[in-house]
């Protein structure tokens, strides 16, 4: 006994130590790199077909392809990287938005850079994956013209001379090179042209020069309030795609220096990892910085593999489920403010939506984890189509996934007469034009990410219509996918080879999946569905998800329906007002009242809760208790990606 207690002190001591010696080891070392699981293919390796690629011809026709038409001041007018760069002189700047000055005006002198950095790189990529040869002509023109303002020292950016480097407040530095340089690296995947990759080189030579590691502090600032500071922390997806690129080391590093600085800045910022590793410290911040802020800490962890940064990203992660919608989208109109995930009440911001899709697609590259892969297709299926208007071209800047009113404030509100986020709008000028370039990224970003390679297999990641051509060991692979998927659930590949080839297909299996109906012999792995074999010159597979619809319950006890990747609402007949018509035909502001307003109940019963029409598939029956009829009542269900005005929850019916 007194030896098993001595045993006991021994190892708890031993226990000790190793936790001092923890406590003393900084989250911020590097152990041991980690490599990715996966390798994405390159851009335009995956094109889309189906509906997938009309909804990026649709954007071209709309809001993407003419946004700099939509607001010429914002783009074309204001040659921010150019002649028009910021020095200590600008002041003020008419950037549209209705916003009381002051304290807040310095920031707002970055905000066109974001505007047309993040505008161009969704339109650049829409361009490519539909090989659209007018867009692409116009792109080649810019893209000629934005590498003119190169200074010989590689400076890319909105800063002068007197300004450069040089912050003590509110700086757009990092952020503005983020947007321009993510779109410049998109047009060198699709060209290979070594006059772009040099000068993206060159920029980012010049910022490591200028911010040398370890010796500066880019994210140091006087106050903690900042936006265009901060957001330039996601400058590691620049860094991250030059050493997929090159391998070359130095580029992890630097997220690794960016990440520890951001963290040890005094910030209002969510994902700073002291904040991070304190369980009950709830998310606060801007919405969309939180949730890209994930992807900086994820590839720190990888480049560093300290276990630190691992408990601090499972950390965020389960605070980001405790903000997430039904439809995946994350809480924040526009910040967070500590508020849990609330269908009715808890808004959130297209470019949120967007920014946490991307998270978890670095996330799935780096793990292979297929978790990762159902929260980006319940993202990209149903709060991204559900916030994009179904025939016009325009978004909602802001919306809820129970959306009962579109008329400006949440949900009917009118007490703030500034707000005009909850609409339609191909610009959103008066709150910001930031949405909208960001509804131009969130498709390519998705179809880039559809398969990706992992040693010798070709694997499907994010499902639907698309067409691969890649080379593996040396051979071309060229695989067609079939599919209406997420709206059927049944899939054709058809995969061609040159000459017989052994490889691995991998498909991702959802987890909404019971079953799998293959043509082809397979085994399960981690979740993937493996087929291992020679493959001929063209071999046709087919899969079919076996799936019904299924009733889940959100965290405050309301219930809503699920079938399959989709997320299923009640559509709200609606008197529409346009409010506004562009110039361009389908690019128009609208807004939506309910009529009437009927917020339905759910009466618990056993059995199939709803039944699909048979007239149109995906649409469904169910019966719901009308409050204001006091009858149950048969409403349909639709996937809420096609809706306007919608009731996706349903509170329990409770007898008075
Ligand atoms: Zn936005």
């Amino acid at each position: 006994m007194k030896l098993i207690t001595l045993q006991c002190v021994l190892v708890m001591s031993i226990m000790l130590m190793h936790d001092a010696r923890a406590q003393h080891e900084s989250p911020f070392d590097k152990i041991n790199q980690i490599p990715e699981a996966l390798s994405p293919l390159n851009l335009s390796q995956v094109m889309p077909t189906g509906w997938l690629k009309t909804q990026l011809e649709e954007n071209l026709r709309g809001f993407t392809g003419h946004l700099d038409s939509l607001v010429p001041e914002l783009i074309i007018e204001d040659d921010i990287y150019g002649t028009d760069r910021l020095t200590r002189q600008v002041k003020s700047k008419d950037l549209g938005a209705l916003s009381d000055a002051g304290e807040w005006q310095v920031q707002f002198l970055w905000w066109n850079s974001e505007t047309q950095g993040n505008w161009w790189d969704g339109y650049i990529r829409s361009a490519i994956l539909t090989n659209d040869t007018g867009h692409l002509k116009k792109i080649k023109a810019h893209i000629q013209s934005i590498l003119a303002t190169q200074d010989t020292d590689g400076y890319l950016g909105i800063y002068d001379t007197d300004l450069r480097y040089n912050f003590e407040t509110e700086n757009g530095e990092l952020w503005a090179k983020t947007t321009l340089l993510r779109s410049l690296l998109a047009w060198y995947a699709y060209t290979g042209d070594s006059v772009v990759w040099i000068a993206v080189k060159r920029a980012v030579d010049n910022v490591m020069v200028n911010y040398p590691p370890g010796l500066s502090h880019p994210f140091h600032i006087h106050k903690p309030d900042a936006g265009g500071l901060t957001h330039g922390l996601v400058f590691t997806d620049v860094l991250e795609t030059m050493y997929r690129l090159t391998g070359h080391q130095a580029y992890l590093d630097y997220c690794l220096f960016l990440y520890r600085d951001f963290s040890q800045q005094e910030l209002n910022e969510d994902g700073q990892y002291d904040k991070l590793v304190k369980p009950g410290v709830p998310l606060l911040g801007h919405g969309v910085h939180t949730y890209e802020q994930l992807r900086p800490l994820a590839v720190s962890y990888y480049a560093s593999g300290n276990v630190q940064l691992k408990t601090a990203m499972d950390i965020f992660l389960q605070k980001i489920e405790i903000t997430t919608n039904p439809s995946g989208a994350p809480t924040g109109d526009e910040f967070i403010g500590g508020r849990n995930a609330d269908a009715t009440h808890s808004g959130y911001e297209y470019c949120a939506v967007h920014e946490l899709m991307d998270s978890y697609i670095s996330l799935l590259i780096k793990t292979g984890d297929v978790s990762y892969g159902d929260k980006v297709e319940r993202l990209f299926f149903n709060a991204a189509q559900g916030a994009r208007h179904p025939s016009a071209s325009a978004i909602c800047y802001l919306k809820t996934d129970n959306s009962y009113y579109l008329t400006g404030g949440k949900n009917g509100d009118t007490s703030d007469k500034n707000q005009t986020r909850y609409r339609y709008s191909p610009v959103h000028k008066e709150a910001a034009v930031c949405c909208v370039p960001n509804a131009g990224r969130i498709g390519p970003y998705y179809i880039q990410h559809m398969w990706m390679q992992e040693d010798n297999a070709l694997v499907a990641e994010l499902l639907g219509p698309c067409e691969v051509s890649t080379i593996m060991g040396g051979h071309r692979i060229l695989l067609k996918e079939i599919t209406e998927y997420p709206y059927a659930h049944k899939i054709r590949f058809e995969v061609s080879t040159g000459e017989p080839m052994k490889f691995q297909l991998k498909i991702r299996k959802p987890s909404w999946a019971n079953d799998v109906k293959s043509s082809l012999p397979y085994t399960l792995k981690d979740g993937y569905i493996v087929i291992d074999k020679t493959w001929g010159k063209t071999t046709v597979l087919s899969i079919e998800f076996i799936s019904q619809p299924v009733l889940q319950h959100t965290s405050q006890g309301e219930i809503y329906f699920t079938y399959g990747p989709l997320v299923l609402a009640h559509p709200i007949e609606a008197v529409e007002t346009i409010t506004r018509q562009y110039a361009v035909s389908t690019c128009k502001e609208m807004k939506y009242a309910p009529v009437p307003k009927t917020i339905y109940q759910y009466i618990s019963k056993p059995g199939p809760q709803i039944k699909e029409r048979r007239d149109k598939p995906m649409n469904f029956l169910t019966s719901m208790f009308n409050p204001d009829s006091g009858i149950e009542e048969t409403i349909d269900l639709v996937p809420m990606g096609q809706t306007i005005l919608r009731q996706v929850t349903f509170q329990q019916y409770r007898k008075e």
